[in-house]
């Protein structure tokens, strides 16, 4: 079952095939096709996502000096208002669902000074979220 942490659960649904480099996009897309019929296990740090990501040193997040600290704190609020646990389990219909509900928040939290926001806003879900 893909192991996917706070953030992610929410960032995700977003995904339109963009990413860091070719391997991180596989590992992506074959974590999405498997999110259709697997249930998510819940985690927190790096998950199945960063295990293929450039920028995973050491099992920590460096893509900027204070970037650790920051998307666990981004993670830990994810969980909030998703309303799930670091240990859990989640499915991920039931999570778009609850994605929806909670994107108002999340958007202006976060996705107006995110780097990828121009990839997500090509996607239409996000674009039905607004
Ligand atoms: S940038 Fe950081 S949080 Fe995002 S996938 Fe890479 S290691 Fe994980």
């Amino acid at each position: 079952m893909p192991s996917l942490r706070g953030h992610h659960l929410v960032c995700l649904h977003f995904f339109t095939g963009e990413g860091y480099d070719e391997a991180f996009i596989k590992n992506l897309r074959n974590i999405m096709a498997r999110t259709g019929h697997e249930e998510i296990t819940v985690t927190s740090g790096a998950d199945d996502v960063c295990a293929s990501c450039l920028h995973l040193k050491e099992g920590r997040c460096d893509y900027t000096e204070d970037a650790d600290a920051d998307i666990r704190e981004m993670d830990n609020r994810a969980l909030d208002l998703l309303n799930l646990s670091e240990t859990g389990w989640a499915q991920w219909d039931e999570l778009r669902d609850l994605v929806r509900t909670i994107f108002p928040q999340w958007h202006s939290l976060y996705c107006s000074e995110c780097d990828w926001r121009n990839a997500c806003e090509k996607n239409v879900f996000f674009r039905k979220c607004l």
